[in-house]
């Protein structure tokens, strides 16, 4: 466990809480439950009652999975490790993947659960988004339904809005990556896949 020094956006009172540093899925079963469930980032105010969201550099690892999520590490940290990390024979199947902050992390564990692929769905809110002719910021909600719609949500007016597609657009985006070999080979290895990575193959 490492400290965080936190501020509550009710009171201002000042707290220093415990985070872990790391966490691997499958011998720590309980904060693999808070990471899923988002509660490993908020914490309760001792002072006011009123629950506030933190984040905090975290190494997520699941073995099972082949999934490891690196949260908020610094640019120096990502130029150390991922030489190694990208080479190592061990990692090959895994998604490995650099997230900015605890929105970012839960949507990758989601869209691991649900089977898909992530560079697949960021092309999937690109071209939702363009349809919508709004500029929101979509994230991977869940499947929905026999025919797997894909929900995202976004905000509006201070509330979560939600949007459905259908899947043949996740199939349609799936079709792009396959087409364009220089998108699947940017997204190997330990990478942040986002929006903004996306745009340099959308200019
Ligand atoms: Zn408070």
């Amino acid at each position: 466990m490492s400290k965080a020094s936190v501020i509550c956006s009710g009171c201002n009172a000042g707290h220093t809480i415990e985070v872990p540093a790391s966490i691997n899925a499958a011998r720590e079963p309980e904060l693999k439950e808070l990471a899923h469930s988002g509660d490993l980032f908020t914490w309760e105010c001792p002072s006011c009652g009123k629950t506030n969201l933190v984040s905090f550099p975290l190494l997520y690892h699941d073995p099972d999975e082949k999934l490891m999520l690196w949260l908020a590490p610094s640019d120096d940290e990502v130029a150390r490790i991922k030489p190694a990390l990208d080479a190592a024979p061990e990692m090959e199947h895994y998604t490995l993947r650099v997230v900015a902050g605890p929105g970012d992390f839960l949507e990758k564990l989601k869209i691991h659960e649900a089977g898909l692929d992530d560079v697949v769905i960021e092309i999937c809110k690109y071209v939702t988004c363009n349809e919508m002719e709004k500029d929101v910021e979509l994230r991977f909600f869940r499947m929905d339904g026999a025919d797997g719609n894909l929900v995202f949500t976004y905000p509006k007016d201070g509330r979560m809005e939600m949007v459905a597609v259908g899947f043949n657009v996740y199939e349609d985006c799936r079709g792009i990556v396959e087409r364009n070999p220089q998108i699947k080979e940017a997204a190997r290895g330990l990478v942040r896949i986002d929006p903004d990575w996306l745009r340099r193959f959308f200019a």
